[in-house]
């Protein structure tokens, strides 16, 4: 995502566990980039969850994410949280893009599950500052109302993306169900992940 132009580039920042990645991402960032005012996604994996998820590596799903995202126009995937270390916490990594970036204008694409979450994020108050959320509707939430409490929850809108989640893949994967995984995640995804073992019980 050269800039081509003086013109500010503006930029979602798509970060998750992406554990692993899954259809509904790739047709979240194309979803995102057909209609929403962005120029780009910068796919971010998280490095360590600050909530202590259960992870494959950071290299796993890096590579991972290279797999399901990398190959689309105006999307790239960045290491920044590994290159940032420690726990990743979502205002160092807005922070950290502004400042090495400033031609960029930043928004974070999130799915509605999140907004949930977001009164307990560090300053979310400031991350809404510099990147103002673009949330998608994900089937099966039932998004907060927005602006309840003491920080501003966006609203969500209707969900289009289908209802697939890292952690039904999971699932399918411990109990071999590899059926039931081959129409939710990228093929060259299922490929790293048989190649890799991942995501197997502990005695397969
Ligand atoms: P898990 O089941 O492990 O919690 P996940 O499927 O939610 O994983 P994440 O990597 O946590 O996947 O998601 C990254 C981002 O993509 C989050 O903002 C999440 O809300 C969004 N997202 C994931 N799946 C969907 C979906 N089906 N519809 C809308 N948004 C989604």
């Amino acid at each position: 995502m050269a800039a081509e132009s003086s013109e500010p580039q503006r930029i979602a920042i798509f970060g998750g566990s992406f554990n692993p990645p899954h259809v509904a991402h790739v047709l979240a960032v194309v979803y995102a980039l057909s209609t929403a005012p962005i120029d780009g996604v910068l796919v971010v994996p998280v490095f360590h969850h600050p909530f202590a998820k259960e992870l494959a590596s950071f290299e796993e799903r890096l590579a991972m994410c290279e797999r399901a995202l990398g190959w689309i126009p105006r999307v790239v995937v960045s290491p920044v949280e590994r290159d940032l270390g420690g726990a990743s916490l979502t205002l160092r990594t807005v922070e950290h893009l502004a400042a090495a970036h400033p031609d960029w204008s930043l928004r974070l694409l999130i799915g509605s599950d999140v907004l949930g979450d977001l009164p307990k994020w560090h300053r979310f108050d400031r991350i809404a500052a510099m990147a103002p959320p673009l949330v998608l509707g994900r089937v099966g939430v039932v998004p907060p109302p927005p602006g309840d409490g003491p920080i501003s929850i966006p609203a969500a809108p209707l969900p289009v993306l289908p209802r697939v989640s890292s952690t039904e893949i999971r699932a399918a994967l411990a109990a071999g169900d590899l059926d039931a995984v081959r129409a939710r995640v990228p093929a060259s995804v299922l490929d790293y992940i048989e190649a890799h073992r991942l995501y197997r019980r502990a005695d397969s």
